[in-house]
């Protein structure tokens, strides 16, 4: 992107305008806010930019005369959003490689925006369908794509036009090259010692990334929900906790993976119960890692968060992916509370730490600790499965 020569030339971005919306009216404008540096650097470079996005599951959402349900799915208050944040006019195509699109972008000027309706409205987006990629990768001569949060997606405008384009004619925006390049330095070589904090409500959405931190963290610490499969695998009584029951087996093989490749894989010795996650006025902590029947293990203990905070501030590398309860309730939010203070404590005296991939996001805002940790990603099933060491169809289709 950097060395392009954009004057007058037609430029695609795809960017992830997937904001939550009520009436028309744009609730959280943050992910609009977060393309702005691509957008400002392609249009200050001359060139005549052409941004689509998607916007919620339209087709999943039909009116029930079958039609699709504009009112809710329009990308129009987002073009007037984005023209509001630019402080320039955005023009706004109501369709997506249309008549429409094709007649404003004859009139669109050098340093122009044009914004395409919802890339959902067509079928053809989420079965990425070859040809309407390639019909829309024809509208312009170069593509760059800075929708991290769709990466992970097979979909036409998220991976098959790039296709259509030479590597010097895409790239990332900056914000997806940001997301790449904090995944990969946990990744790749990360600084030692390297410890990951996974929480979260279930051992099997997690199962691909424990095995792939397996390769190369010291340490895993494991809280909230899932915590309770493993502590069931090894015996323990977990009385009305969430428990997988038919993944105990697999909690056993994850432990011995541990032990065998020398990684200290770490599990709740004490925690808050309560009856349910509604009874917090009720709750007591356990003294070991049992919860008894009719009892609901909901957060690590006082005695857990003092050992994981002590992990925590003797590392180098920190990951950080789920809660260590339900941290949307006060009486059952200290733990997460407390190793989002002990990340922030570590990156202050010169850890890297990442957020990313699940609640704990929506946790270290509620906290208010985003601002002191490395890196917080936008992008929550995309970032899970970079990290579970996959290649995520977006960027491998605009490396290769
Ligand atoms: P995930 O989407 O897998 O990251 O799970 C996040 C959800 O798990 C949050 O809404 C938490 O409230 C919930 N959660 C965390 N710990 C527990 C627990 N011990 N019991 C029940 N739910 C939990």
């Amino acid at each position: 992107m950097k060395n392009w020569k954009l004057d007058g030339r037609i430029a695609l971005l795809r960017v992830d305008f997937n904001v939550p919306l009520e009436g028309g009216v744009i609730r959280d404008n943050t992910r609009i806010v977060r393309s702005l540096e691509t957008i400002r650097y392609l249009t200050g470079k001359g060139a005549r930019l052409v941004i689509f996005s998607h916007l919620g599951r339209p087709l999943k959402s039909l009116l029930p005369d079958g039609s699709l349900d504009t009112a809710r799915f329009s990308l129009k208050p987002i073009a007037e959003e984005l023209s509001r944040l630019l402080g320039t006019r955005v023009d706004f195509a109501s369709d997506c490689g249309g008549p429409d699109t094709l007649a404003r972008l004859q009139l669109l000027p050098p340093g122009g925006v044009l914004l395409l309706e919802n890339t959902r409205f067509q079928p053809e987006e989420e079965k990425g369908n070859p040809e309407f990629a390639r019909r829309l990768s024809s509208l312009g001569e170069f593509f760059v794509n800075d929708a991290f949060g769709a990466a992970h997606r097979e979909h036409a405008t998220t991976a098959t036009i790039a296709r259509f384009f030479d590597t010097d004619h895409k790239a990332f925006g900056f914000l997806m090259q940001e997301e790449v390049d904090n995944a990969l330095r946990v990744l790749k070589n990360p600084e030692k010692p390297c410890t990951a904090i996974l929480g979260g409500a279930k051992v099997s959405d997690k199962i691909g990334l424990i095995n792939n931190l397996i390769q190369f963290c010291d340490t895993i610490l494991i809280g909230g929900g899932m915590a309770y499969t493993f502590l069931r695998a090894q015996g323990y009584e977990t009385g009305a906790s969430l428990c997988e029951s038919d993944k105990l087996e697999l909690a056993i093989s994850l432990l011995d993976r541990a032990q065998m490749a020398g990684v200290e894989l770490m599990l709740p010795s004490d925690g808050v119960i309560a009856p349910s996650p509604e009874e917090g006025d009720h709750c007591k902590i356990t003294a070991g890692p049992e919860v008894p029947a009719g009892s609901m293990g909901l957060d690590i203990g006082p005695r857990t968060l003092e050992r994981y905070a002590d992990k925590i501030r003797n590392s180098k590398t920190l990951l950080w992916n789920g809660p260590m309860g339900v941290f949307e309730r006060q009486a059952f939010s200290s733990g997460t509370r407390g190793v989002a203070e002990a990340i922030a404590e570590a990156t202050e005296r010169g850890a890297y730490s990442l957020v990313g991939g699940g609640d704990s996001v929506a946790a270290i805002h509620q906290f208010g600790l985003a601002g002191r940790v490395s890196f917080v990603s936008t992008g929550g099933g995309a970032m899970l499965e970079m990290l579970e060491g996959r290649e995520l169809p977006g960027i491998a289709a605009i490396l290769h």
